[in-house]
């Protein structure tokens, strides 16, 4: 073992925390700094101290692993951490993705008491992975107004990110996800322009861009002989005006397409303020033949209230659950649970955000229909999804 960097112990027990100095020196670590704390840790950091690594407990007097945690996301977000504790799974979880919001990126657990094996092992992925990906890159502030002057200048465009039937392996499907094709910026997701509107309330215009187009490519891509549906995302803030599915309906069967082929998904992000036009808008929209999915299930506003109340033909469950479900036992739980009320409500059941053949082979065995994710592909333009569809020819992904 090489690693040049310093390492920062944060450890309450005098003896555990000699014993992983010990072992870490003998591994090879250049210097080792030790804090019986949390507060000590941080005036360490706060007096110039620059670790490359810390090991961290949780449960210290003074100041926990959790607030200090807190601190070192705000002072050194960069430096990798490595919790070394005898808590229970189910805890050390929750403390992951505490940490992760706070932007700091955990490596793994340390079991106590901590063996050399282990902690090799944790060390050699410090030095080996990279820094991943922020959830959410700057994000350049728009105004609604450019926005909506964009909106105006048909700047935005759907891209498709292919739907697959985990038995066959057959693109069945594609979401149209909107991406600003900014002048300056480049292309632009989605997380920088679809809250202001919604805020706002002027997602509409925006809507039914993308509803057009989407149900164009739906006709060219099926003209082409792709038998595919094409699922659209739909605010629950256009669900309160009564004449929506109508207008829905006229702009999809103008592009010559079946509503039948199209799925409308409706992520409830906030209560449902005007419930019984929403309920008349949904409704009619089944009527009229289009799938209606319940997306991001699991978080939010997304419940069980809504699938008893609304006509729902296929239910998406969260990519906070799916994304590295084979080694959580409480996502997995969780996302079998949701198969079979999926199953029992005879809904197709999405898995979203299936990375790796590891989230992929979970999600199979545990029967769930259609993936979504960046295994099998990323959104694209209907060009390269065109290609796609033509060149995966059954799949790789079948296993
Ligand atoms: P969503 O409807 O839940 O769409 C799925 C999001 O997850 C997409 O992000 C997609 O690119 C991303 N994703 C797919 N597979 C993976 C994966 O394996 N790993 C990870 N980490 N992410 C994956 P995107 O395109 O940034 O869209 C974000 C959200 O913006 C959408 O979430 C949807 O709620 C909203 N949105 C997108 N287009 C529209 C639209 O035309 N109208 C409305 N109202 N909302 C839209
Ligand atoms: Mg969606
Ligand atoms: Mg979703």
């Amino acid at each position: 073992m090489n690693f040049t960097q310093s390492i920062l112990i944060v450890e309450d027990h005098d003896f555990q925390r000699r014993v992983l100095a010990r072992m870490l020196s003998a591994l090879g670590a250049r210097s080792v700094l030790d804090a019986a704390n949390g507060r000590a840790a941080v005036a360490l950091l706060e007096d110039g101290a620059r670790p490359g690594l810390v090991i961290c407990d949780l449960d210290m007097p003074e100041m926990d692993g959790m607030a200090f945690i807190r601190h070192l996301g705000k002072l050194l977000p960069d430096v990798p951490v490595i919790i070394a504790s005898a808590l229970d799974p189910a805890l050390l979880g929750s403390v992951a993705k505490m940490a992760d919001a706070y932007g700091v990126r955990l490596i793994g657990v340390l079991e106590k008491p901590v063996t050399r094996v282990h902690l090799a092992q944790l060390l050699a992925a410090s030095d080996s992975s990279p820094r991943r990906a922020r959830a959410a890159p700057p994000v350049p502030g728009f105004t609604l107004a450019e926005i909506e002057a964009g909106i105006a200048n048909h700047e935005f465009i759907p891209f498709f990110q292919p739907k697959v039937d985990m038995k066959s392996g057959a693109v069945v499907g594609a979401e149209a996800l909107a991406r600003w094709k900014h002048p300056t910026h480049g292309i632009v997701a989605p997380y920088a322009f679809i809250l202001t509107l919604e805020k706002a309330n002027r997602i509409d215009a925006l809507t039914f861009l993308m509803l057009e187009q989407a149900a164009h490519a739906t006709r060219r891509l099926r003209e082409a002989g792709l038998e595919v549906t094409m699922s659209v995302n739909l605010s629950t803030t256009s669900l309160a005006d009564v004449t929506l599915a109508d207008r829905v309906t006229g702009i999809v069967t103008g592009c010559g397409t079946d509503p039948k082929h199209m799925v409308q998904e409706i992520t409830e992000t906030a209560a449902m303020t005007a419930l019984a036009p929403a309920l008349e808008n949904l409704s009619r929209l089944r009527m009229k033949g289009f799938g209606l999915s319940i997306d991001d299930y699991g978080t939010g506003f997304a419940s069980l209230a809504q699938l008893a109340r609304v006509p729902y033909t296929e239910l998406k469950i969260d990519q906070g659950f799916i994304t590295g479900c084979g080694e959580h036992p409480t996502a997995q739980v969780i996302v079998e649970a949701s198969l079979a009320l999926a199953h029992g409500l005879k809904l197709k059941a999405v898995a979203e955000g299936i990375e790796t053949q590891a989230d992929w082979d979970a999600l199979k065995a545990m029967g769930c229909d259609l993936a979504q994710g960046y295994f099998i592909a990323r959104p694209m333009d209907e060009a390269a999804f065109l290609a796609f569809c033509r060149t995966y020819a059954g799949g790789w992904c079948v296993s």
